[in-house]
């Protein structure tokens, strides 16, 4: 069985202050969830402050970036060591913003898994087709070159505790979510790149969150779906009232 996962990507969102709030008003709503992994990826600057207000409960901490290295002249990279340091357990890498607007690859995704996977940091391993590319009928090609890319070199035994979310671009911030049936498609799709690429057992275990525009009322179609684990919610998780909602409709 998978446990299911709903991870709250705040993007370039709060304060310290706001950031407090928001998991203090979080923490009491969600307190009695047991059967979800419940995660908040804030910004690098409240990572710390964050930790603190969520220590003792069941909510864990990600980042949304991580670089590759341990130490060096890197102005302005954070490294795996830092982010275990601050009390981080995952760390989301490969979001499509990050693909668009900084420049990662398939090939600079990798090296963030290996290095947040050696760092003991849990990745949440992004990939999604944009709106060209569906309507071009590219969508299986590009998850499958995604998810090759972002994995190539990797043994089953190393991928451990690696999560996928799969996150239609055209979907992200728009309103436009996915069918249920959409994906789920794209999900087994994935599942079944995973088969291939490492084993059944690999596959079966691989949690596989949908993200793009996921709201209380669309997360609990999405979620019976048998290949949907969880979801990584962006705006809605903004609001500790409607990612509490999205976190108690995923149980
Ligand atoms: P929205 O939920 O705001 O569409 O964002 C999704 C996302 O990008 C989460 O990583």
């Amino acid at each position: 069985m998978r446990k299911p996962v709903i991870a709250g990507n705040w993007k370039l969102f709060k304060t310290t202050t706001e950031a407090i709030a928001l998991v203090t008003e979080l923490a009491p709503l969600v307190g009695t969830v047991d059967n979800v992994e419940i995660v908040v990826a804030p910004v690098f600057t409240v990572l710390s402050s964050v930790q603190r207000a969520i220590a003792g409960t069941n909510i864990s901490l990600a980042a949304q970036n991580v670089f590759w290295e341990e130490e060096g002249a890197f102005t302005g990279e954070v490294s795996p060591r830092m982010l275990l340091d601050v009390g981080c357990s995952h760390v989301i890498i490969g979001h499509s913003e990050r693909r668009q607007y900084f420049g990662e690859t398939d090939t600079t995704v990798n090296r963030k898994i290996r290095a947040a996977l050696n760092g003991e940091l849990v990745p949440i391993f992004c990939i999604g087709e944009t709106l060209a590319e569906r309507e071009a009928g590219k969508t299986f090609d590009v998850l499958e070159r995604q998810v090759r890319g972002g994995l190539e070199g990797f043994t089953s035994d190393q991928l451990g505790p690696l999560i996928v979310a799969y996150e239609p671009v055209w979907a992200i911030g728009t309103g436009k979510t996915a069918t249920d049936d959409q994906a789920q498609e794209a999900h087994a799709f994935v599942r079944g790149v995973l088969a291939k690429m490492f084993d059944q057992g690999t596959a079966e275990r691989t949690r596989i969150l949908y993200g793009g525009s996921v709201k209380p009322d669309n997360v609990k179609g999405l979620m019976s779906r048998p290949d949907i684990d969880g979801a990584l919610v962006g705006g809605a998780s903004l609001k500790a009232d409607s990612f509490a909602s999205i976190v108690r409709f995923g149980a």
